[in-house]
């Protein structure tokens, strides 16, 4: 059944997307647009939390961020890899949520299932597309993909303003008790020694922020380029 969206979110492991999306999520919802994750695996390979757990968590962040759907796919944690079955599978949601946009995870940083994920879903979204693809749904192409950036050192192209829904994102990452609670580090993010995980977010989309003149930010890159028809249309864009 098409459950049609406006932005769509695919990450490797529950939580990637609040870390990295949840600001942006959250500002379009709360602007009306319908918004929603996919999870690739349910995370249930890392050392914190069994699958029922975070699974729960999910759900909870999902119902913070104002996401009208969450859904998992179920590949294997840990052994993500850009196949073309799960090429076929992420196809598949793409073409039931129909988005406009799709935001992905960069290549880069530490963990295999985050490159690999980055490529899984642009091939996905390609094959999303073609007509000879078959399906129960008809083929979609998202307009624009994302890839956000944050926690590494690639210089983003779009940054976009979360300041106002700064602590929804926060509260979407407190719903995860079983990876955040105490947590000093998590993923990309790697302890600085003084600092708690949720502090150590604040001061990255707080330094994004500032690369566009506001509190806080989320980072991205496009990687190709964009067409206006004016330079004035560049001003004042927002989700
Ligand atoms: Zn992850």
């Amino acid at each position: 059944m098409i459950e049609s969206l406006d932005i769509l979110a695919i990450a490797a492991h529950p939580d990637d997307a609040e870390l990295l999306m949840g600001g942006t999520l959250a500002r379009a919802a709360s602007n009306g647009k319908r918004t929603g994750v996919l999870d690739l695996t349910t995370g249930a390979a890392g050392t914190k939390g069994d699958e029922a757990t975070r699974l729960e968590e999910a759900a909870r962040a999902a119902s913070v961020l104002g996401l009208a759907v969450r859904e998992n796919v179920g590949l294997p944690d840990a052994h993500l890899e850009a196949t073309v079955l799960n090429r076929l599978q992420v196809a598949h949601w793409i073409r039931t949520f129909t988005p406009e946009i799709l935001l992905i995870q960069h290549a880069g940083g530490r963990n295999p299932d985050h490159y690999a994920a980055s490529t899984l879903c642009r091939e996905a979204a390609y094959s999303a597309g073609l007509a000879s693809l078959s399906g129960d749904a008809p083929p979609h192409r998202p307009r624009l993909i994302l890839e956000a950036v944050s926690f590494l050192a690639v210089n983003p192209e779009v940054v976009i303003d979360i300041s106002e829904v700064m602590e929804t994102k926060i509260d979407s990452l407190r719903a995860y008790a079983s990876q955040f609670d105490q947590a000093i580090e998590a993923g990309d993010i790697l302890s600085n020694g003084i600092s708690d995980l949720i502090e150590q977010v604040r001061f990255r989309n707080q330094a994004y922020g500032a690369l566009v003149q506001a509190p806080y930010g989320e980072p991205y890159v496009l990687g190709h380029p964009i067409r206006f028809d004016s330079p004035l249309d560049i001003l004042g864009r927002s989700l």
